[in-house]
């Protein structure tokens, strides 16, 4: 039996970012999820700037830091050509690495424990999370943090609502180059050459010594071309992007190939007393967004920054407090800018017609535009002043 203020289940990104902090805090709190070390696991493999600025805000960047890979410098391309170039801002990683580096940052005074949540019952005051080794967990919030995981929901009524089966298919492979030579960029992000691809983009980015790709595809589970990406995939990679050799030269992929549907989801029956969801045991964001993590470190700074400390500072914990985490205007701003992007991306990566075909051109001369001015304005920067035009 164990008695804490904070029973957090689930110590994937979500649940142990909410530990760490908690437990900084100096809040009673007690991590439960079965593995001890996080297994190996295709989730998110790269975050940006702003994503590093809230891990900064939330204290959390000195230890996860470590685990991660810079990227240097990032080429933007499609159709072949090289659009953009600029100084990096990703960080590539394995998932498991990552959570395995928030989980470093829990201070032992939280309560790690390796047990499957198996039932919650819940109250306006005290709430008890029933555990696999026969345990119990006896809080006063418990945060709800299981990731894709629908068994606990159920039994509270909290119900998940797919709003868009299949949204996107992230396919995670290892790359080289078939000369051995290293790669000429840092990362490269390379768009879709048509519609007909059906992909949003290819990006390749550094883990370690590896170059690690994600491509985002928008195809069903069981399009021919996926079969043709596990069986032969450099055709299958020539086949969706004929022109992308000529930055990358010829190509072989190595070791594995991870493929993962991704359904749009959100959660309904969640204002109950007592508990409260997050990350993406509330909503799931599209991969090909990239918004994933972020709405996981906004909830939980949302949650462990703002609400937890004021909730615990008053007895009770009934809906009307849990529901001020639900109708936060960061967090709903952060959720709802996640799902537009989504769908955005989607649309403007697949669907034809006049409106759609200009909208790409306009992003993609935009896009050649600034990559134009930066490339000018660091060539003027390289040259002594008397020799630029016009001086
Ligand atoms: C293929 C793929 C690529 C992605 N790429 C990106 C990207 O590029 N950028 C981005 O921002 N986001 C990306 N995402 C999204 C991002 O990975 C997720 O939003 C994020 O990992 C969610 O973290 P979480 O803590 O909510 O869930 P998880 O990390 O899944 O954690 C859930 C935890 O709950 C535990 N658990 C489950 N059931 C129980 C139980 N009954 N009792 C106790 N513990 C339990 C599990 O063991 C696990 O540790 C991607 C997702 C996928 C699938």
């Amino acid at each position: 039996m164990h008695q804490v203020d904070v029973a957090i289940i689930g110590g994937g990104l979500a649940g142990s970012t909410a530990a760490a902090m908690l437990g900084r805090a100096g809040v009673k709190t007690a991590l439960i999820d079965p593995h001890t070390v996080y297994p190996q696991d295709f989730r998110c493999e790269k975050i940006d700037g702003p994503q590093l600025d809230t891990l900064r805000r939330i204290g959390l960047i000195d230890d996860v830091m470590p685990a991660m890979t810079y990227d240097r410098q990032v080429w933007i391309a499609r159709l072949g050509r090289l659009i953009d170039r600029r100084r990096g801002d990703q960080y590539g990683f394995a998932y498991e690495t990552l959570v395995q580096a928030a989980r470093g940052a829990v201070p032992s005074t939280v309560t790690f424990v390796a047990a499957k949540a198996t039932a919650i019952s819940t109250s306006d005051d005290t709430q008890q999370v029933t555990l696999s080794n026969g345990d119990t967990v006896t809080a006063r919030l418990v945060v709800l943090a299981n990731g894709l995981n629908v068994g606990l929901r159920h039994q509270l009524g909290i119900e998940r609502v797919v709003t868009s089966p299949c949204h996107s298919i992230t396919v995670g492979f290892d790359l080289r180059r078939r000369d051995g030579q290293p790669f000429p960029f840092g990362s490269l992000t390379y768009y879709g050459e048509s519609t007909a691809a059906r992909m949003a983009y290819l990006t390749l980015f550094p883990i370690r010594d590896t170059m690690r790709a994600n491509l985002m595809v928008y195809r069903t589970m069981d399009d021919p071309w996926l079969r043709e990406m596990r069986h032969a995939p450099e055709q299958a990679l020539h086949q969706l992007m004929p022109n992308l050799r000529k930055l990358t030269g010829d190509v072989v992929v190595d070791g594995p190939i991870r493929i993962r549907p991704a359904d749009l989801y959100v959660t309904q029956g969640h204002r109950q007393a007592g508990i409260v969801l997050v990350g993406d045991a509330f909503a799931t964001s599209c991969p090909a967004a990239g918004t994933g993590t972020r709405k996981v470190f906004t909830d939980v700074e949302q949650l462990c920054n703002v609400h937890i400390p004021k909730w615990l500072a008053s007895n009770g914990m009934d809906a009307a407090k849990i529901g001020q985490f639900y109708d936060d205007p960061v967090k709903q701003a952060c959720d709802a800018a996640s799902s537009t992007f989504a769908y955005q991306l989607r649309a403007i990566s697949i669907e034809n017609g006049f409106v759609w075909h200009l909208r790409r051109w306009v992003r993609f001369l935009a896009r050649a535009g600034i990559g134009g001015l930066r490339e000018l304005r660091s060539l003027l920067a390289a040259q002594p002043l008397q020799q630029r035009p016009g001086v």
